[in-house]
């Protein structure tokens, strides 16, 4: 049975970046929810459990009228898995992570920009991600709870996350209301850049 991770921080450390009753909301009741659906749908199944990524990457391999909900579920529980571990105040972009986003984007500010902007035109609920493909980054979208180490076949993209943002409503709507790029700019001053930069480090 998948659980729900515990939160390393309280929820009120977020402020004033995420306000303190969506991080609650989206931690005890929205990730959980997923984690629930997908223990569900998994019950009386012979699919393995033995990891979430295989999980994901194996999902060409469900049958039909599993693989929906399997498919939001288990990419809820991993998307809010991985979101959560690279938040943390006050930290500096540095190291290898540093030289090859100046490489791909000309400097830090162009990066953001591109990050910002890529955020807002994505329509409807889904998350942006900075993924590392042999030695190349991109930022790319997915819809709904889709990830990128799901297989190509199934989203369209494909790459190892180094960082991730959840644009679903749900993670601003009540701080931010419509207004999505305040929301993308307060996470600069949330993203855990060192444990980014750990997590480019390791593919
Ligand atoms: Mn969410």
């Amino acid at each position: 049975m998948y659980t729900l991770p515990k939160m390393k921080y309280s929820y009120d450390y977020f402020e004033p970046y995420f306000d303190t009753l969506t991080m609650k909301i989206h931690h005890t009741k929205h990730h959980q929810n997923y984690v629930n659906n997908l223990n569900n749908a998994l019950l009386n199944t012979k699919i393995s459990k033995s990891s979430l990524k295989h999980l994901l990457q194996n999902l060409h391999k469900i049958s039909k009228d599993k693989l929906n909900v399997i498919r939001n579920n288990a990419g809820g529980h991993f998307n809010h898995t991985f979101f959560w571990k690279i938040l943390k105040k006050n930290c500096k972009l540095s190291g290898e992570l540093k030289k090859q986003i100046i490489k791909t984007f000309g400097n830090v500010d162009n990066f953001k920009k591109c990050f910002e902007n890529k955020a807002i035109e994505h329509f409807g609920s889904g998350w942006i991600w900075l993924v590392k493909n042999d030695n190349n980054l991109s930022i790319i979208n997915t819809n709904n709870q889709d990830n990128p180490i799901m297989s190509k076949e199934i989203t369209g993209v494909f790459g190892n996350p180094i960082i991730a943002l959840d644009l679903w409503e749900h993670s601003y709507y009540l701080k931010y209301k419509n207004n999505r790029l305040d929301y993308v700019k307060s996470f600069w001053k949330l993203l855990n850049w060192e444990k980014a930069n750990c997590i480019y480090l390791k593919y």
